[in-house]
């Protein structure tokens, strides 16, 4: 089941594109593009990531997927690409990244990327994911949000993957220097998923048998783990100082999928669209940073009056 798809990026791309209309710096150009560059090329990874994995999962039962989930937790914040998780609460985090010429991964763990013909050092997407699941992990916490077995929550299983596009060159060290497993090729996830799920015996396995909830269980947490999806807007004109009123008053008028429901309600589970979501988060006070439909917002106020008087 497919719980939340990737948020569209077409405003940003607009605005980018916007941007270099503009009268600009040649210096200023060039960081724009390489701006406009990574997003499309990070956005086509990630594109092609969830079209492989909602092939794989997407119909199924026994799998929630939620793409493109930004959390925060304590001033700390994780960007999780793609996020699957089975009804034995194996939760699957998995960055995809786009090296179209190629990553070399050195004896220490080390992440170097090609391109303009050498090698460059980039932060280990390992290490990244490492930080994403903490901040996954304190937020289940803070939010109580895994159901409870005999007075007990449920304890999740986390497991990381990097997913590379099907064409990119990987180089690796031997696996007694640096185990680099947790790095795949896209196209190979359904695959390698399966032989970690054979090599678990539920039958030998009881605390893993006794860990497997119904379906429906699964939805309501993949629902409650995609309402607290925090988008941000970057502000590029900003960013890169320029003045841009002509074309963000047109990107204002237009609806870029606002329409869409994107996110879901913390109390009943209905549909919430971006503008109600947005509502809720400008009253964290209110609504302790969660998202409500019209309805329950009601409900939660009422609560607040009733605690008061
Ligand atoms: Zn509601």
């Amino acid at each position: 089941m497919i719980i939340k798809e990737k948020d569209s990026c077409e405003s940003a791309v607009k605005e980018l594109e916007g941007i270099l209309q503009q009268n600009l710096s040649s210096e200023k150009r060039a960081l724009v593009e390489r701006e406009l560059a990574a997003l499309r090329k990070g956005q086509k990874g990630e594109k092609d990531a969830a079209y492989l994995i909602n092939f794989d999962f997407g119909n199924s039962e026994n799998w929630a997927v939620i793409h493109d989930l930004r959390l925060e937790d304590n001033g700390l914040v994780a960007q999780i690409d793609h996020l699957l998780i089975n009804r034995m609460f194996d939760i699957y985090v998995l960055e995809s990244k786009n090296f179209a010429d190629g990553v070399k991964i050195g004896d220490n763990g080390e992440f170097l990327a090609y391109y303009n013909k050498s090698y460059h050092a980039i932060p280990s997407p390992i290490e990244q994911n490492r930080r994403h699941i903490r901040v996954l992990k304190n937020c289940l916490n803070t939010h109580d949000i895994m159901p409870k077995r005999l007075g007990i929550s449920i304890r999740p299983c986390f497991r990381s993957y990097i997913l590379m596009s099907a064409k990119s060159r990987i180089i690796r060290p031997e696996k007694e220097k640096f185990d680099t497993s947790m790095v795949i090729k896209a196209d190979v996830l359904r695959t390698t998923i399966d032989q970690v799920v054979d090599k678990m015996n539920p039958i030998t396995n009881f605390t893993t048998i006794t860990k497997i909830c119904g379906s429906s269980t699964l939805r309501d947490v993949a629902e409650k783990i995609a309402s607290l999806h925090r988008p941000i807007k970057m502000d590029y004109a900003k960013r890169f100082g320029v003045d841009l009123p002509r074309i963000r008053s047109t990107e204002r008028s237009k609806p870029v999928s606002r329409e869409r429901k994107p996110y879901y309600c913390w109390e009943c589970r209905s549909a919430v669209s971006t503008v109600v979501a947005e509502y809720c988060w400008s009253y964290k006070h209110i609504f302790d940073n969660k998202v409500y439909c019209k309805k329950c917002q009601k409900l939660v106020v009422e609560r607040r009056n009733g605690k008061r008087g």
